[in-house]
């Protein structure tokens, strides 16, 4: 037999890395755009998504192959294909790859989406119950418990739709569903899917009166339509949280809408989470981030994909989630490095919703305390020429009487410190104590110490695969690498000269919690970090015990820094920041001030005032004046200032080029061959891109590979674009490149 027509061409993305779509026939299945295939590739099968039905294909027919499965799920829109097309031209990778990793895993594997879906059931007007007999039981107990609840009204499932679900009928009656079956042949019933709910950790659904900043930033932006950008500026406690919950109740309030909200770390800010299900409870909410089962990932995206899910809070991939009522994106802390993807394909979540929102034509709000300098820059009319996003500040605390910490150097070079510790400090500290009041220590260094050092020749524990030291982790006795994961015993003797007396040099978590210990015998300590922090309910717990004043003492890194609430927290100590002061990566203060604004923000959140104390050797820098006057402003307007004179972002845009091999001539010839050709390209556009030459990132050797870096600049994204789209062909297209792995990374945040 023959199957005659109708023959339709799918092109198909797949998980692969060229930069096209394949076409299969269709083999007589019904595909939709968007639809989920299967089709055999080199050999293999692989799961491909339909980006284009066409009637005729470049290849001949006749070695076209067959799709081998279509599943029933569409996973993607016309919308979300824009966006993604958008990406991968962008950043330069290979389309397949950037749909498909899209995908939550789940979803990239050869079986259906497994979706238990929901239902609430409802009666509707057609419904005529005194028909049924009373002789048919069942039927009859289910129709009358619908009815009842019908004219009860608005009974809420705890998702926000109206009508019973399959727990509360088959409590009534085990034969509920046939019931249900009978009820919806004769049309009576309405369902309606919920999104399974997450019971919420407790958290208080009051709803604070706006302050007049707050109601003022609701108001403008609700007077706006269409795509626009706002920053949300406004110090920790200003109030941002409550201005995005209040905005959702008005916007959610729209038919069907649903909002995007990413943040950087869900998973560390599990009170975040708590406060926006309480607060819009009608609203049916997931999460997207790393910390949820795969199944539960899927599950979850699939209801954003539906337009079950209202609400979509998540990191960085979610920008991505097919929403296809998405009315608006809320990006909660936007100058947040997690925001950047470091590898694959490395987008930048904020800019990816920018292109989001516009293509969308709805609104987008960046909240922060500190923006980022791209975002501030064009928020402000002194370094633009034209302010593209709108600025609303919220300048006091919210709550009343909260009071700003008040911020003081310790200068260690007068008051010298022991252990890490300056008197000081151990002072402070005591007074809280005292006083039954809590203390933070902040020190971004996570084990016991960050070197081990022989005394007799002065030989450094080093990682033999890259370019780092290997730090101690006294309690376990062994040497890690932070960067590759290789971990060795602690040596006994020096392996240079055979020195039995080597010793930790410097501090890091583990060890000062050891050293306040020792001072504070009497304290509850507590450390948070990656070693000790694994996952979200160790967080939580510890969380809970600083909030039931469990705790005394708080050690952590910048896993702290983050939107936790203290309420008896008074006192925040910052262990060591000189290093960041004169770092050479240019965004170094940027990032530093950033993060001790933020941590600043857990002292005196409550009625009772707060005081940092920051150790350092430079107490006059200017970071630090502006961080004692709470000046984001006038600091961020210096930093943008040195930025320009030195021709760096935000106002030139950057493309690196990153190479690595096990030989580094190999890295070196490519990266040659690269800068040539490249700069070929930009004489050919009258030398509008600077190409400068390959050099060796700081950390030059990383898992055992030679690394090598080009760094392309030009004046605007356009420009560099245009001689990208000439160069990344030749390079796909270079010989060399066989030996080495090579990347690119379109306004890279780390070099
Ligand atoms: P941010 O997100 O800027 O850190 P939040 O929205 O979390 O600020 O507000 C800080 C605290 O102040 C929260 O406990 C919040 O409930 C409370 N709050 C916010 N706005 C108001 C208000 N208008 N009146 C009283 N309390 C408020
Ligand atoms: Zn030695
Ligand atoms: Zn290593």
């Amino acid at each position: 037999m023959t199957i005659a027509r109708p023959q339709q061409i799918l092109k198909i993305a797949l998980d692969v890395p060229l930069d096209r779509l394949f076409d299969y026939t269709n083999n007589g299945f019904r595909a939709q755009l968007g639809a989920r295939v299967v089709v055999s590739f080199a050999g293999r099968n692989l799961v491909g998504v339909v980006m284009e039905i066409a009637q005729v294909s470049d290849v001949p027919l006749e070695k076209l192959k067959p799709v081998i499965h279509v599943f029933d799920d569409v996973v993607f829109g016309a919308a979300d294909f824009k966006l993604l097309k958008f990406c991968a031209d962008y950043y330069h990778y290979p389309l397949g790859q950037t749909l498909i990793a899209a995908l939550p895993l789940r979803l990239r594997q050869i079986k259906p989406a497994v979706t238990r879906k929901s239902y609430v059931y409802a009666l509707n007007a057609q419904a005529n119950v005194d028909e049924i007999p009373k002789k048919q039981i069942v039927l009859h107990k289910i129709a009358y418990t619908l009815l009842q609840s019908t004219l009860e009204a608005n009974i809420h499932t705890g998702a926000g739709a109206v009508g019973l679900s399959a727990n509360v009928l088959a409590d009534i009656s085990p034969g509920w569903r046939k019931a249900i079956a009978q009820l919806q042949d004769k049309g009576w019933i309405t369902q309606k899917e919920i999104v399974a709910v997450k019971p919420s950790l407790r958290s208080s659904n009051v709803e604070p009166n706006l302050n007049s900043e707050q109601q003022q930033a609701i108001t403008t932006i609700l007077s706006e339509n269409g795509f626009k950008p706002w920053l949300l500026h406004g110090i920790t406690g200003s109030g941002k949280t409550e201005v995005y919950i209040q905005l959702l109740q008005k916007i959610l309030a729209q038919k069907n809408a649903q909002a995007l909200i990413l943040v950087p770390e869900i998973n560390l800010t599990p009170q975040l989470e708590a406060r926006f299900r309480s607060r819009l409870s009608q609203y049916p909410l997931v999460t997207l981030h790393s910390n949820l089962s795969e199944s539960e990932r899927s599950q979850h995206w699939l209801a954003a994909s539906s337009g079950a899910a209202k609400i979509v809070i998540g990191t960085r991939l979610s920008v991505f989630t097919p929403m296809p009522n998405l009315q608006i994106v809320i990006i909660d802390e936007e100058h947040d490095g997690s925001y950047k993807q470091q590898d694959g394909m490395r987008y930048h979540a904020r800019d990816v919703a920018m292109v989001r929102a516009k293509q969308l034509n709805i609104p987008i709000v960046m909240g922060s305390a500190t923006p980022s300098l791209e975002t501030w820059r064009l928020s402000t009319q002194a370094h633009a020429k034209k302010a593209q996003y709108s600025l609303l500040s919220l300048k006091q605390r919210a709550v009343e009487n909260a009071q700003l910490p008040k911020i003081h150097c310790i200068d260690i070079a007068k008051s010298p410190t022991e252990n890490g510790l300056s008197p000081i400090l151990i002072n402070a500290i005591r007074e809280r104590l005292k006083r039954g009041e809590q203390s933070l220590l902040f020190l971004n260094r996570r084990g016991y110490a960050p070197v081990l050092h022989c005394n007799a020749c002065q030989w450094l524990a080093s990682c033999t695969r890259c370019s780092a030291k290997l730090v101690v982790h006294l309690s376990q006795k062994r040497l890690k690498c932070h960067h590759c994961g290789h971990e060795q015993k602690i040596p006994l003797q020096c392996p240079s000269c055979g020195n039995a007396d080597l010793s930790p040099v410097g501090q890091a978590t583990q060890r000062l919690e050891q050293t306040l210990a020792a001072l504070f015998p009497q304290a509850r300590i507590a450390r948070v970090d990656r070693d000790s922090v694994r996952n979200k309910d160790t967080l939580t717990e510890i969380l809970t015990r600083v909030q039931n004043k469990e705790i005394d003492i708080l050690v952590g890194t910048q896993m702290l820094a983050k939107g936790h609430d203290f309420p008896y927290l008074t006192l925040v100590g910052v262990m060591d920041t000189d290093t960041a002061l004169f770092s050479p990566d240019f965004r170094a203060s940027e990032r530093l001030f950033s993060q001790l604004m933020q941590v600043s923000g857990r002292a005196g959140r409550a009625e009772m005032a707060g005081e940092v104390l920051i150790q350092t050797a430079f107490p006059q820098h200017e970071l630090f004046s502006a961080l004692k006057d709470q000046d984001y402003a006038t600091y961020a307007d210096t930093l943008l200032s040195e930025r320009t004179l030195m021709q760096f972002p935000p106002g030139r845009y950057f493309a690196l080029l990153k190479a690595e091999a096990s030989d580094f001539s190999q890295v070196h010839a490519f990266l040659s061959q690269a800068a040539n050709l490249a700069r070929a390209a930009s004489t050919a556009s009258s030398n509008e891109v600077t190409v400068y030459d390959p050099v060796r990132p700081q950390m030059e050797r990383l898992k055992a590979m030679e690394r090598g870096h080009l760094l392309l600049q030009a004046d605007s994204r356009q420009i560099l674009q245009k001689l990208l789209k000439v160069w990344i062909p030749q390079l796909r297209a270079e010989k060399l490149n066989a030996k080495i792995r090579w990347a690119l990374d379109i306004d890279p945040l780390e070099f």
